[in-house]
C-alpha cells in the first residue's frame, strides 16, 4: 500500500505561510484538543534532524538526544513555530530544559510548561490533572481570548475519532490484516506528530484494513522504548521478513488509551478519563508489573516471539525499568533483544550483527 504521507518540514511551512498559529510541543503528553480548541496548532519535537552544535553548550555531556536535538532546534529559532513552546512534564531532563529555554537562554516565543501528575487514577490525582487543564485553559486564554466551548467539544469529537481509527489499526496490525511494512507503518503513526488532526483523520481513512489476514510475515516482534526504531532499522527488518507487530512506545501506543472510550460528552471528564487510562508508561511512574503484564498482554495478542527494546541513551526513566522488564521476559523464555540508539541515521555492522542473530533465534521458534 501506498500512502500519501506529507513531509514534515515542507507541511509545517505550507502551514506557517498561510499564517496557521503552531506550538512547538515537546515529548510527550499533553491536551492536545485544549490547543486545537483555541485553533494552535500542534507540532511536535521529537528528534528533529540536524547536527548538534550549539546545543551541547547549555547540557551535561549525559543528556539524552531528544533534549540535545530540541534544545538544537529551539535555538535556530525556527520560523514554522510562531506562537510558543510547551514543554509537558515528561521527565527531569525535559522539565529542566523548559526551565533554562524559558529563565536562561530565552527565546522570543512565550514558553508554556504543562506538569503531568505521577502515579495512578485516584481522587488526589484526578483533582490535580483537573485543575493543571483549567489553570493551561486560563493561561490560553491570555493571550488566545475565551475559550469557546462548542470548539472544546468538537476538537474532543475529534480526537476521540482519531483514538478509534487508531485502535482498530493497531489491532488490524497485531492481526496481519494491513499491508503495510514496518517503515510504512510508523511513518503513519508518526504522521499525527504534525499533521493538522483534520488531516491526520484523512490520512487514517486511507488505510486499508483487510477482512481476512494476509501471509503472516517469516518472525513477529513488539518494540519497546521512547520511540520506533530508526527508518535503517525497520528498512532491515523489513528486508529480513520481520514484522513489528505490537509496540510500546512513548511515541506511539503508550499515548492511545488501553480500550475505547465513550464519545465525549463533557470536555474536562473526558480529557481527565483519557488521561488515566493510558497504558503504563516509565514517563509517569507507573507500578512496574503493570507495565510487564501490559506487554505479555500485547505480546500474546499480536503472537510476537521476541521484544526489540530500543533505548535512547541516557533516558533514565527507560533505563529504570528496563533492567527489571528484561529479566523477567527472559525467566518467561520470550527472547529480549537491546539497542541503543542516539537518534543517528546510522546502523552499525555490530547492531545489524546482533538484530540478525536475534531474528535467526526466532525464525526457529514456533508461532506463539
Ligand atoms: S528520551 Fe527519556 S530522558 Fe530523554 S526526553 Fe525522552 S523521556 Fe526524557
Amino acid at each position: 500500500m501506498n500512502l500519501s504521507i506529507p513531509e514534515r518540514s515542507e507541511y509545517l511551512k505550507i502551514l506557517s505561510d498561510s499564517d496557521q498559529k503552531i506550538m512547538g510541543v515537546l515529548p510527550a503528553l499533553y491536551p492536545r484538543e485544549l490547543l486545537w480548541a483555541f485553533d494552535l496548532h500542534a507540532a511536535e519535537i521529537w528528534d528533529p534532524p540536524g547536527d548538534i552544535l550549539h546545543a551541547n553548550a547549555h547540557l551535561q555531556t549525559t543528556i539524552c538526544p531528544v533534549v540535545k536535538k530540541s534544545l538544537e532546534f529551539i535555538l535556530k529559532e525556527p520560523d514554522v513555530i510562531n506562537t510558543g513552546y510547551l514543554f509537558p512534564h515528561t521527565c527531569d531532563s525535559l522539565q529542566n530544559l523548559g526551565t533554562q529555554v524559558k529563565d536562561l537562554i530565552g527565546v522570543s516565543l512565550p514558553v508554556y510548561t504543562f506538569y503531568n501528575p505521577k502515579g495512578s487514577f485516584n481522587n488526589t490525582t484526578t483533582k490535580y490533572y483537573r485543575e493543571i487543564l483549567q489553570n493551561f485553559q486560563s493561561m490560553l486564554e491570555v493571550s488566545y481570548g475565551t475559550l469557546d466551548s462548542e470548539k472544546l467539544q468538537a476538537a474532543c469529537l475529534l480526537g476521540h475519532r482519531i483514538d478509534s481509527r487508531l485502535m482498530d489499526i493497531q489491532e488490524a496490525r497485531q492481526t496481519d490484516r494491513l499491508l503495510l511494512g514496518n517503515q510504512e507503518y510508523f511513518q503513519l503513526m508518526r504522521a499525527q506528530e504534525y499533521l493538522l488532526p483534520k488531516d491526520y483523520m484523512s490520512l487514517l481513512e486511507q488505510v486499508e484494513i483487510l477482512d481476512q489476514p494476509s501471509e503472516g510475515a517469516k518472525a513477529r516482534i513488539l518494540v519497546s522504548g521512547i520511540l520506533p526504531p530508526s527508518p535503517q532499522i525497520l528498512d532491515f527488518l523489513d528486508k529480513l521478513g520481520v514484522s513489528i507487530v505490537a509496540d510500546d512506545l512513548l511515541a506511539g501506543s503508550r499515548r492511545l488509551p488501553k480500550f475505547p472510550m465513550d464519545p465525549p460528552d463533557s470536555p474536562l471528564d473526558y480529557l481527565t478519563d483519557r488521561f488515566f487510562i493510558l497504558p503504563p508508561c516509565s514517563t509517569r511512574g507507573g507500578d512496574l508489573d503493570e507495565r510487564l503484564h501490559q506487554l505479555n498482554k500485547r505480546s500474546k495478542s499480536s503472537k510476537a516471539q521476541g521484544v526489540l527494546f530500543d533505548l535512547v541513551k541516557f533516558c533514565e526513566p527507560e533505563l529504570f525499568d528496563h533492567r527489571l522488564l528484561v529479566k523477567t521476559l527472559r525467566e518467561q523464555k520470550i527472547p529480549v533483544l537491546t539497542l541503543e540508539t542516539e537518534l543517528d541515521s546510522h546502523l552499525s555492522g555490530q547492531d545489524k550483527t546482533r538484530i540478525e542473530a536475534f531474528i535467526e533465534l526466532l525464525f526457529e521458534m514456533v508461532p506463539r
